[in-house]
């Protein structure tokens, strides 16, 4: 007899591939933190040293925050400093785990353009109380994500990412200025977690983020990936 449920099992939550009439279904979604320096700054940190021994730190986002580029989201609830955070995604399309810096390309399925969208107020509450950052950053339509571009095995290093509100660039850097790259996340990542094809990596903003409010548009674009957009609507 099949197995039934409750109630309905959530749909596969899924995104759009460049060229193709398939779409990826989303796995988990991993971000890293502090990844360009001008941000640890802007944030209050000293960056990360590699000369340090230091590694990448992550937290996650559940798959069910994703929510597609183009889509107009409510402004969400308890908080009132609502951030963009433009970001290259990488999309795993192959399992690994323990994985070399060498190799790390060969997870790559392809790129996307991502906004790690946060509730900065309760994140650094959080931060600031040594508690998980989960509310600040795991919640409905936190996570925004383009189509997809195939690219596999390619390890981007560089290009130019950028984030403009209502036509005013905020954020404006280069892939090249990734303290950990595209291949050392991945490699350290896969210490941690078996990576498996689906897994959605957001690489860490750069400098500029900042807040947003009800009728703002976002409009990014990664050079050789594509573009973002997202619009804010009305508190619920
Ligand atoms: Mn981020």
């Amino acid at each position: 007899m099949p197995q039934t449920t409750l109630w309905a099992p959530p749909a596969p939550v899924t995104a759009p591939v460049r060229g193709l009439a398939e779409r990826a279904a989303v796995n988990r979604i991993f971000c890293v933190g502090r990844n360009y320096a001008a941000h640890a700054a802007e944030m209050g940190h000293a960056a990360v040293e590699k000369s340090a021994g230091d590694r990448p730190f992550y937290f996650t986002k559940s798959a069910r925050a994703l929510v597609q580029s183009g889509a107009a989201i409510p402004y969400p609830p308890e908080t009132k400093n609502f951030h963009h955070e433009m970001e290259l995604v990488v999309a795993i399309g192959a399992p690994g785990f323990r994985v070399a810096p060498e190799q790390a390309h060969d997870l790559v399925y392809g790129y996307a353009c991502g906004l790690d969208m946060t509730r900065r107020d309760l994140q650094l509450a959080a931060r600031d109380k040594g508690r998980p950052w989960d509310l600040g950053k795991d919640f409905e339509n936190a996570a925004v994500v383009s189509e997809i571009v195939p690219m596999p095995g390619v390890a981007l290093e560089r290009g130019v990412i950028k984030l403009a509100v209502n036509g005013e660039v905020r954020q404006k850097s280069d892939l090249s200025q990734l303290i950990w790259g595209v291949r050392e996340i991945i490699a350290d990542l896969s210490h941690f977690y078996h990576l498996a094809p689906g897994d959605l990596i957001f690489t860490g903003t750069p400098e500029g983020v900042g807040p947003v409010k009800p009728g703002d548009r976002l409009e990014g674009k990664i050079e050789g990936v594509g573009t973002i957009a997202l619009t804010i609507g009305p508190a619920e």
